[in-house]
């Protein structure tokens, strides 16, 4: 069953024409939407890209160009115009969604406004339960969320459905957590009083996520939100709000209350919007995933509300192979933690440090298993990885890549593009011989390029792998345990992989020291961003 009004009031397309210029020049997707939101003509070209879309889900209802305000989608803005989303694999439109802004948002904020008092009240176990329904109706429905995730972020297939099941693990953690929501009781130094701290939901809080992981960042969010009894209003990355809006369809399906969660979706007024979460005296706090820069925006615009902010922001990860690592294992996990949807995930791997006596056998080595990948469009089964999400996000590899060929570096396996290449592609890369003065050791790169530095030295590569201004993740492979614990407690990262390359986990905090954030997501400590404590001392 189609939802009426989903495809027939607001779906505009550009032409197959337009949409390639757009994938050749990467113009801003909003100049190009600009001229053509009138035509009719293309009006019905979206509307039939997103039937093709639904008819591949089992559940077509997942599909929707849709914010989500007051129990409502909806589908029109009222400035009456859309921005599009795009497959990054071919550069062609897929949705069109309604451009959102300040209007809307204030609605959404008022419904979640109203919203609060009634949720905050709902008991622990109450809110466990809409939470459980959400986490069963997203595995029922994974193979459609998975899809979803493809279409428009590009990543393979099954990388998307583990993605669904990572985000889906977010909603059953904190519908266990939710009943554990402990205060404390507190010795009283007076035989006259006695002494609680009770936790309480902040109020309505403002989240926005990124499109690297456009179904999870969110799960990972709400989650911890819902559980202690706070309301929502969120704004999803333009790249990818089709995903944004199935879950939400899934949680209007569980029985989340009428205001509890809003969605409002946007590309032009992301700024005012962003503005708008961080100053509004009606939201209490901000989660944020997505660059540093921004991050810093948004905690600056939230001061003067005194609002709490959590921030998950970018990385620039170090992967350290010390000489007596097991060298097969290393290599494994290199390749997870590098080339992992192709290099865009905050704790990929932006730095190789290999000690000088194995650098040219474990380039080697990564090198056969980059040789190994099928890159392609992420609905194809053999592709093993998928395109960029954007035409600057190609740019900034090929950036990267120039850079250190520039200043010396050697080049093992890709760099080149391929001239005919339809959609956002970069060849999977190993660079070795890499140097201090180029971009890799200081920026993220975010794309599949890994770069190989070596060191001779613990403390040089520690110095190394510290000197940067990010902290989010760090790998290391050893065999020495005194050296593992040595170089664990001395990386400046939030979270730490020793001799493994996967660490994402629903059960452990996950957040960053430095400017890769404040606070921790996911875990027990997730439920801290979202609550504060109140001190009851009653005189007896
Ligand atoms: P981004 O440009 O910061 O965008 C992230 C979100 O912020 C999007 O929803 C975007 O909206 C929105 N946004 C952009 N400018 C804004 C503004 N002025 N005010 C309010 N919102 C604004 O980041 P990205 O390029 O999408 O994501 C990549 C970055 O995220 C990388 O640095 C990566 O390391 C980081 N990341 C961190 C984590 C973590 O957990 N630490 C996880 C994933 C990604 P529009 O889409 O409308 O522009």
């Amino acid at each position: 069953m189609l939802r009426p009004g989903f495809l027939t009031t607001t779906a505009v397309t550009l032409s197959r024409g337009r949409a390639s210029q757009a994938a050749l020049y990467g113009f801003p997707r909003a100049s190009l939407l600009a001229s053509s939101t009138q035509n009719p003509r293309l009006l019905s070209s979206a509307a039939n890209s997103l039937t093709k879309l639904q008819a591949q889900l089992d559940d077509p209802t997942l599909i929707a160009s849709a914010g989500f305000i007051d129990n409502e989608f909806i589908t029109a803005s009222t400035s009456g115009k859309h921005f599009a989303v795009y497959d990054p694999a071919n550069g062609t439109e897929i949705a069109r969604f309604p451009d959102m802004g300040i209007e809307e948002t204030e609605k959404a904020i008022q419904a979640a406004k109203q919203a609060f008092p009634s949720w905050s009240k709902t008991t622990a176990k109450e809110r466990s339960t809409i939470l459980r329904n959400w986490y069963n109706l997203i595995l029922e429905n994974e193979q459609d969320l998975a899809k979803i995730i493809t279409w428009e972020n590009g990543k393979p297939l099954a990388d998307a459905l583990g993605e669904v099941r990572y985000g889906a693990s977010f909603f059953e953690w904190f519908s266990e957590e939710a009943k554990r929501l402990y205060g404390e009781v507190i010795p009283s130094p007076n035989r006259q009083q006695r002494m609680v701290a009770i936790r309480q939901p902040l109020g309505v809080v403002g989240i926005i996520t990124p499109w690297n992981f456009p179904n999870a960042m969110i799960t990972r969010k709400l989650g911890a939100a819902l559980a202690v009894g706070c309301t929502v209003v969120a704004k999803p990355a333009s790249e990818t709000p089709l995903s944004a809006v199935a879950l939400y369809e899934l949680g209007k399906r569980a029985g989340v209350p009428k205001g509890v969660i809003g969605l409002v979706t946007t590309h032009h007024n992301t700024k005012a919007i962003g503005k708008l979460l961080c100053e509004s005296q009606d939201i209490s706090g901000i989660s944020f995933t997505g660059s540093t820069n921004v991050g810093k925006l948004l905690l600056k615009q939230s001061a003067d509300t005194v609002k709490k902010v959590s921030l998950e922001l970018g990385g620039n990860a170090a992967f350290i192979v010390f000489e007596d690592a097991d060298l097969d294992k290393a290599v494994d996990a290199a390749v997870l933690a590098k080339f992992r949807s192709s290099g865009q995930t905050c704790i990929c791997v932006n730095r190789f440090y290999v000690h000088s006596s194995i650098k040219d056998v474990f380039g080697e080595r990564l090198r056969e298993k980059v040789e190994k990948f099928r890159v392609g469009s992420g609905m194809d089964a053999n592709t093993t990885h998928g395109p960029l999400i954007n035409k600057a996000s190609v740019e900034k590899v090929r950036l990267h890549v120039h850079d250190a060929l520039d200043h010396g570096a050697k080049l093992l396996i890709g760099g080149k593009e391929s001239e005919n290449a339809h959609g956002y592609f970069y060849p999977p890369t190993v660079l070795s011989d890499m140097t201090n003065n180029m971009r890799i050791a200081t920026e993220e790169t975010f794309g599949p390029v890994a770069g190989i530095f070596s060191f001779d030295t613990e403390e040089e590569v520690l110095e190394l792998a510290n000197n940067t201004r990010f902290g989010l993740a760090g790998y290391f492979f050893s065999k020495d345990v005194s050296r593992c614990w040595r170089v664990a407690e001395n990386l400046q990262v939030g979270m730490v992989g020793v001799n493994t390359g996967a660490i994402s986990s629903e059960v452990a905090p996950f957040g960053g020291v430095k400017e890769s954030g404040i606070g921790r997501e996911g875990a027990r400590q997730g439920l801290d961003e979202y609550t504060q404590y109140k001190y009851i001392n009653m005189a007896i």
